[in-house]
């Protein structure tokens, strides 16, 4: 085995300007042991399962050991953390080891997260649990297999070292992977300084990385910044469209490449109300369901500020140009995000009136509580007359459920094939947050097979899993989670 175990680093973020990060390595754990291996992802990337499954690669994956061509550091990032602005925050628990360009040609970093202490942990041990380790590989591998961009994960261990929040728990490493981990974040943390030759080094690399069209424009930074507005837009309405809510969506949780990415107590709503928040930190409800579309919003604002200086020498020329380009936000999210809910509802065809039809069963379903997801599911095999008893169950009261079937079935009746459609766009299985923590209890008591058959039924969620139809029930009451904590 050699001392790389395969992995071709080819890293360019290490290639910046110094004061971008700090350099130094992940801090040794006790005794690495490797809970699993993302095989899929790994063949993806170009690197070699059976080597970093091997002693010598848990160690790389445990950060015990730099690999040959590596070249940790933590990054430096500020941000807004529920509407305050903290100039300084940055990988206070994460290590970029360096970058690997895939068999798809695509660029994406690799980061130890629960790595140690960096400069920029403040009072943080720089230390994960298992219990959020094994959250985040849930959750973002769900996300993949949905379709939706967010950052991957490439193996997870365990560290042999207890970790201190609410008592002692099981330490563990998370390997994410991602096209970048440059966050509105990173924009903000040069602007707060005053750094502009820093910013347009930064707005230069991105374009390189991740929108390389916006070099060949009369103004490269404006398309930039019109890039990430786009890409944002579309992800957070395929958000919206499986009822995902992040939890944290400070400025420093949101890529400039797109992807979801920091999932903390992130969860997927089971009874549809928009006001949904399941995040224990987040006691206003800033960061609810209904909230994301306003808050990225709000945040691209964030990144336009920064990047102000970029846009224009003079600064009422700037700041127009800040505007034109955040205006074309709410349109950008709405014609992804109907689109979306067309599909969902079996619509393929564009028509007046479609729109005010999803807004018509989101009402009964928000009446009701009904379940998000299976109300779609179940829709999706309901479009013949007598077919609707499996989703009309989900309605307690289904009187304004029944006066809006016969409009939707009249509407869909002129489209081919809506149940492929649908079945396409609504997933059977999501990662239900009784499931996650049922998969974490027991991982947490050192059997992990709840865990990997989660992510086994999670990887194919528009299929019907019959073996494991349980799987996308919602919970009892008595199962029911309120509440999701990030653990940090
Ligand atoms: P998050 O809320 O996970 O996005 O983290 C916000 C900031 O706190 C980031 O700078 C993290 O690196 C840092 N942080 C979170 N948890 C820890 C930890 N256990 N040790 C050190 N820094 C942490
Ligand atoms: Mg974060």
């Amino acid at each position: 085995m050699n001392a790389s175990a395969g992995i071709p680093f080819n890293n360019s973020y290490a290639r910046l300007p110094e004061h971008f990060f700090a350099r130094l390595p992940a801090t040794p754990v006790a005794a690495p042991r490797l809970i699993r291996l993302n095989d899929a992802l790994a063949e993806t990337l170009g690197l070699d399962a059976q080597a970093l499954t091997s002693e010598a690669g848990v160690a790389i994956l445990a950060g015990n050991f730099v690999p040959q061509g590596a070249e940790p550091l933590a990054m430096a990032y500020a941000g807004h953390q529920f509407g305050n602005f903290v100039p300084q925050l940055g990988d206070g628990r994460a290590i970029l080891l360096g970058e690997v360009v895939g068999r798809d040609g695509v660029r994406r970093d690799i980061q130890l997260k629960g790595s140690g202490r960096t400069p920029f942990s403040r009072g943080g041990d720089g230390r994960a649990a298992l219990g959020p380790v094994l959250r985040e590989f849930l959750l973002s591998e769900a996300m993949a297999a949905l379709g939706i961009p967010t950052t991957r994960t490439l193996a997870a261990v365990t560290t042999g070292d207890f970790v201190f929040r609410e008592g002692p728990q099981a330490g563990a490493v998370l390997t994410r992977v991602a096209q970048s981990h440059v966050r509105i974040g990173t924009f903000q943390f040069f602007a707060a300084r005053g750094d502009t030759g820093a910013l347009r080094v930064l707005a230069d690399y991105i374009i390189g990385r991740h929108y390389p069209a916006a070099a060949e424009t009369e103004n490269p930074y404006r398309a930039l910044l019109d890039a990430v507005i786009a890409r944002t837009a579309s992800l957070i309405a395929r958000w919206q469209l499986v009822g995902f809510i992040h939890g944290v969506m400070n400025t420093d949780n949101m890529s400039v490449a797109g992807e979801t990415i920091d999932y903390g107590p992130c969860a997927f709503m089971d009874s549809f109300h928009p006001g949904t928040v399941y995040s224990s930190i987040d006691h206003a409800g800033r960061y609810a369901y209904g909230n994301q579309p306003r808050i990225a919003y709000w945040n691209l604002a964030r990144l336009a500020e920064a990047v102000l200086p970029l846009l224009a020498p003079e600064t009422d020329v700037a700041v127009a140009q800040a505007h034109a380009a955040l205006d074309a936000f709410p349109k950008s999210f709405e014609q992804a995000y109907h689109e979306g809910m067309r599909r969902k509802l079996g619509l393929l065809t564009e028509r007046d009136g479609d729109i005010e039809l999803a807004r018509g069963l989101l009402a009964c379903m928000d009446a009701q509580g009904a379940d998000f997801t299976l109300t779609f599911r179940r829709l999706s095999n309901a479009t013949t007359e007598g077919s609707e008893g499996a989703v009309r169950a989900l309605f307690a009261d289904a009187t304004a459920f029944d006066a809006w079937l016969p409009a939707w079935r009249a509407r869909v009746a002129d489209e081919a094939a809506p149940d492929a459609t649908m079945r396409a766009a609504n997933p059977a299985f999501i990662p239900r947050n009784h499931r996650v923590q049922a998969a974490i209890a027991a991982a947490q008591a050192d059997d992990f097979s709840k865990f990997h058959e989660l992510m086994a039924v999670l990887s194919r969620p528009y299929d019907d899993q019959a073996d494991y139809a349980g799987y996308a029930d919602p919970p009892r009451p008595d199962e029911v989670v309120r509440e999701t904590f990030c653990g940090t």
